[in-house]
């Protein structure tokens, strides 16, 4: 498919224009996003320039290694540290550096504390196993985008004795509806995370739209998409309703992918699940059935957590900024340029999908 057609200067202008036009009708309106890739375009096109001034596009908690919480990142560095001789943790390129307490998986590998090994896939996760006596464990992270592929290999393939996975997987519809429910997210609006709704589909929001009057509208990656959908955002405020919707017809199901929702159900149960800076959320982690908990490594290993975790290191607001609170050039550790993709402070700085990234990347230092 040619993508370039989403991106025709015509094109994104004259959506630029409708939405101007009709942005007289109404007050102020705050809509968020929950995807780190819908950010990555919007700083990377400058969108947010080509709105009036009371149309807000706001960044959520859209980014799965920011939410990842301490608490687990130090569970997992604490087992490897006591079992080095014995394991390799394997996980993706960004959650290396993301902080614990104390070290990220990084920096303790880098001090000689435990074996590390990054992963760019699945395939190449299996092969390492393969190819070492030592039990392999990867740290699982990722939205349900990636959980849904992790089930499927697990349910599908058969693998080798000595890997296991340690699930810090997330559900994206679930964490935004406790959010909204606890009062701690303020919008009128949602944009709904294309590539996730490819699994969950455009309907697990239909009780969100439902429940809190908010228009919610998933939307695909280019600039005429997410202009597209804010103007059918506005359509809905125009006729009064509140409904969730589907821009991203060319990708996405609005009922989403029945064989990965099924795949997912079959390997993973929902749980209560601890997100950065934010608590604990009600059923919106993945952890493992019954049927599959001998490939659970918290289980197989007894793995310990511990109550003494620290969510954000000093001076941090990446909980403002995941909630949209903040933008992330008000944390004094960016405006400083304490904190930047050379040396993250927090997680948002850290992964191509984080908040704080995205702006310095576009923004630099201020
Ligand atoms: Fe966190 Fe750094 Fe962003 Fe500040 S600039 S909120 S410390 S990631």
């Amino acid at each position: 498919m040619d993508l370039n057609k989403f991106k025709d200067k015509n094109l994104v202008l004259s959506l630029a224009q409708a939405i101007q036009k009709k942005s007289n009708s109404f007050g102020l309106l705050r809509i968020m996003h929950v995807c780190g890739t819908h950010e990555n375009s919007i700083m990377r096109y400058a969108l947010r320039d080509l709105l009036p001034n009371n149309i807000k596009l706001i960044a959520g908690p859209g980014c799965p290694v920011c939410v990842t919480s301490s608490r687990d990142i130090d569970a997992i560095i604490n087992f490897g540290i006591k079992n080095k001789s014995k394991c390799i943790i394997a996980t993706f390129g960004d959650m290396l550096r993301v902080k614990g307490s104390q070290y990220s998986l990084f920096s303790a590998s880098k001090a000689g504390l435990l074996n590390v090994k990054m992963v760019y896939g699945l395939d190449e996760l299996i092969e390492l196993a393969r190819n070492t006596k030592k039990e392999v464990i990867f740290f699982s992270v990722g939205f349900e985008t990636t959980a849904a592929p992790v089930a499927s290999v697990i349910k599908n393939y058969n693998l080798p004795e000595n890997l296991s996975f340690f699930s810090v997987h997330k559900y994206t519809p679930n964490g935004v509806l406790e959010l909204l429910k606890a009062g701690k997210i303020n919008i009128d609006a949602l944009l709904l995370p294309g590539h996730a709704c490819v699994i969950s589909g455009v309907s697990a929001y239909e009780k969100i739209a439902d429940n809190f009057k908010l228009p919610c509208v998933a939307a695909g990656f280019e600039p005429a998409d997410i202009l597209s959908a804010v103007l059918m955002i506005i359509n809905q405020i125009e006729h009064k309703t509140s409904k969730a919707e589907n821009e991203y017809k060319r990708v996405l199901k609005y009922e989403g992918n029945k064989l990965g929702q099924k795949t997912l159900n079959d390997v993973f149960g929902l749980t209560d699940s601890i997100w950065r800076g934010l608590g604990i959320i009600r059923k919106s982690g993945f952890d493992f059935n019954a049927k599959y908990n001998f490939l659970n490594a918290k289980a197989k290993f007894n793995i310990q957590f511990s109550n003494k975790y620290i969510e954000e290191q000093k001076g941090c607001r990446c909980a403002e900024v995941i909630l949209g609170v903040i933008e992330p050039t008000q944390c004094p550790l960016y405006a400083k340029g304490l904190c930047t993709p050379y040396n993250p402070i927090g997680p948002c700085m850290v992964s191509d999908e984080g908040t704080c990234r995205n702006w310095w990347e576009v923004k630099g230092e201020i």
